[in-house]
């Protein structure tokens, strides 16, 4: 399979910071691949050093082939960044951002006006073209803003947390967006926070911690790395629980709402165990559940689950 990005022993410090501590990793052309990780873990350095902006202090970075240290230009041309923080002029409209943008790529013509006008329209902005970005919801701004990364038909989108702040009709479209985007051949490099984007979105995921790579893999795969994570969720009437450590078969338990649920690499022996010990009392639900990814990312970057009891 041909690689879209090849990372290889990528480093960069702050002062006495290691923010990017040794990462390898390569993103096949035509995946969504998703950067997940704790605040503070490097995702935005990592990020910034792939896309051109930083200069890493060692490590080799190549993009479609090109090398981004000895054919700078060249590689920069293959990529189309989606910043987080909205640089769409304010006073412009959407599409004089647009035609803004291609002109900073280079590109001139005839056809410029037809395209950025095409690709509003599958943005579904085509009846808010001419209105000034200022007068646009936060939403339309951030497809407007993904619009200017798109005018020079990038192979390589690098987003970042695309749907940070937006209400939950907002991040459908930009993820239908995405997705969209992805069936049309672009690869996909997804800087988020938002476990269920990622879950629900990318081929693979990779999570990083304290600058290094903690696992790389498809969600299916990582959750299925952490069996131990399976969980049987218990609802009783009266809301009193027991403890994970009058049990063998559970590691540990954290309360969901009235519900409480107990981790467990045996969910046939964990529920044996509870019911056992629970004879008498009211069961109002009882159900075992795989594990989901955010127990994983919990697990992986030494986050404790809360045991609340
Ligand atoms: P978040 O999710 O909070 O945006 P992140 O994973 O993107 O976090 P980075 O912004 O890459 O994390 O930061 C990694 C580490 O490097 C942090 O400890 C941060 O304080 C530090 N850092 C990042 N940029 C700089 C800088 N310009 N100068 C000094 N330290 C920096």
């Amino acid at each position: 399979m041909e690689h879209a990005i090849k990372i290889n022993n990528l480093h960069k410090k702050f002062g006495n910071i290691k923010a990017v501590n040794g990462i390898n990793f390569t993103v096949q052309k035509g995946e969504i691949f998703g950067f997940l990780g704790p605040n503070g873990a490097g995702k935005t350095t990592t990020a910034r050093m792939i896309t051109g902006v930083l200069k890493p202090d060692l490590g080799e970075i190549d993009l479609a082939g090109y090398n981004l240290q000895e054919n700078f230009v060249e590689a920069r041309l293959e990529i189309g960044v989606v910043p987080e923080a909205a640089n769409a002029y304010q006073e412009l409209t959407a599409l004089e951002n647009i035609k803004f943008m291609a002109k900073m790529y280079g590109l001139s013509g005839e056809n410029i006006n037809e395209k950025a006008k095409e690709l509003l329209k599958r943005l579904g902005l085509e009846k808010r073209i001419k209105d000034k970005v200022k007068e646009y919801s936060k939403g339309m701004t951030q497809r407007v803003i993904l619009g200017m990364a798109l005018i020079n038909d990038p192979e390589i989108l690098f987003l970042d947390e695309p749907t940070r702040g937006l209400d939950v009709q907002s991040t459908r479209i930009m993820h239908e967006i995405i997705q969209d985007l992805n069936d049309k051949d672009s690869t996909i490099f997804l800087t988020t926070h938002n476990i269920q984007e990622a879950n629900q979105l990318c081929h693979r995921i990779a999570i990083i911690n304290k600058g290094r790579i903690a696992a790389i893999d498809t969600p299916e795969n990582l959750k299925d790395t952490f069996k131990e994570l399976q969980t049987v969720e218990l609802c009783l009437e009266d809301g009193d629980y027991p403890l994970p450590e009058e049990f063998k078969y559970i590691s540990q338990a954290a309360r969901a709402g009235n519900k409480m649920r107990y981790y467990t690499g045996n969910p046939d022996r964990a529920v044996k165990e509870l019911i056992n010990k629970i004879e008498n009392r009211k069961i109002v639900g009882l159900n075992i559940l795989e594990p989901n990814l955010e127990d994983v990312f919990v697990e992986l970057t030494g986050g404790k689950l809360k045991n609340e009891n």
